[in-house]
């Protein structure tokens, strides 16, 4: 073989094994996605991972792997986002998945929920009613491929390839609807939407009892929150930023409050609780008034 051609051939080989080593240490790059904004399947600690998709504020849905299957935490924002998670799961992971739950109605969290027909969808009693008021519109076939199969009010608890994971419902908080995943062995919880990581919250739907339900869940005993918004760098860090991230609720209740007290109306709220110490936090422009117009109707009992 002459030199030149041989030289060719190595070359070609170190190219393919150079390709295939970044397809193993990067995933995102093993499976394209019809969804732009299709994410990355990180792993948290063995066994949890989460999916980080590429939306703006970004969108993170859990996965928790047992011996028995995976359990996927929120569907996330299209079809084809969902079906690009389940490809990295099946391609990395290599378990089926058993069990969606889902926490928040919204539609960036539950429009996946349709990749998930041959898995049983679990949901809070409310996140199945406010869910179906809002895709009542869509024909029946389509309404019934996006609800849950099974729903539960205070609790339930899955067993799964010998690991317990509690569905935890601790009262309104992003939603009347949330559901917090516990898994003790492994001491990590999945707060869904309860959980802004460093990012000023979107609180539409939201109620001042928002404050309690983090504060139940900083009780147990965990080390790990994992968010449904943000950056979680080093999980480590994460009971700390779900402190920091309940001291902006309880501030904003406070600021409200006292308002309230000197007689302010909604607009004269919204006016002057400008929380200045959250200003540079990603999502204060656009949320801060709407945060503190929803605090103050909570507050004064007259939210629908
Ligand atoms: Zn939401």
């Amino acid at each position: 073989m002459p030199k030149s051609v041989m030289a060719l051939a190595v070359l070609l080989c170190l190219c393919v094994v150079a390709f295939l080593t970044e397809a193993r240490l990067n995933p995102a790059l093993a499976q394209a996605s019809d969804d732009p904004q299709a994410g990355i399947l990180v792993q948290i600690i063995p066994g949890h991972y989460m999916y980080n998709s590429n939306v703006f504020n970004s969108v993170i849905g859990g996965v928790i792997v047992t011996s028995e299957g995976v359990v996927v935490v929120d569907a996330l924002s299209s079809e084809a986002m969902a079906n690009h998670e389940r490809q990295l799961i099946a391609d990395m992971i290599r378990q089926p998945v058993r069990f969606l739950i889902s926490s928040p109605d919204h539609n960036n969290f539950t429009r996946g929920n349709v990749a998930y027909q041959d898995v049983i969808r679990i949901g809070h009693e409310n996140y199945r009613t406010d869910l179906l008021a809002r895709i009542e519109d869509l024909p029946v076939a389509e309404q019934e491929a996006r609800l849950p199969h099974q729903t539960y009010r205070d609790r339930m608890t899955l067993h799964l390839g010998g690991k317990e994971i509690q569905i935890l419902h601790f009262g309104p908080a992003h939603t009347r609807g949330d559901s917090i995943v516990f898994v003790p062995e492994d001491r990590i919880v999945y707060m869904s939407e309860l959980f802004f990581y460093d990012q000023f919250p979107v609180v539409n739907t939201g109620y001042v009892s928002w404050i309690n339900a983090i504060d139940i869940a900083l009780n147990l005993e965990a080390d790990i929150f994992v968010p449904s918004h943000g950056r979680m760098d080093d999980p480590q860090n994460s009971r700390a930023a779900l402190m920091r991230f309940r001291q902006l609720l309880a501030d904003t209740r406070d600021a409200v409050q006292r308002a309230i007290a000197q007689g302010a109306t909604e607009d004269q709220v919204a006016a002057t609780v400008l929380l200045p110490q959250y200003k540079d936090l990603s999502g204060y422009q656009q949320q801060r008034e709407v945060v503190v117009r929803r605090t103050y109707r909570d507050l004064k009992g007259i939210l629908p």
